[in-house]
């Protein structure tokens, strides 16, 4: 079995409790998600290095422009794949 997801993302918006993207442009939101980084579909885990706080905007923001393939795995319009969380 996998480390308790609700853990390990409570634990990482307490340690990072502003979104990280906000913070790139000079902004200082609170981060209401925690998005993988290298998504799990593609072997990313819930390692720190791999997880990014982020806030609802952003989140909706990097999921606005996707599509799902017929896999199930999410993809922006210039080819990132990602994976909402
Ligand atoms: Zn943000």
């Amino acid at each position: 079995m996998g480390r308790p997801w609700r853990r390990i993302r409570a634990r990482k918006l307490q340690r990072d409790p502003l979104c990280q993207p906000c913070l790139k442009n000079g902004r200082t939101t609170s981060a209401t998600e925690v998005h993988h980084v290298t998504p799990r579909s593609l072997g990313g885990d819930h390692s720190p290095t791999n997880l990014m706080s982020i806030c609802t905007q952003c989140h909706d923001e990097l999921g606005m422009p996707r599509r799902v393939r017929t896999d199930g795995i999410a993809v922006l319009e210039d080819g990132t794949i990602l994976e909402a969380v």
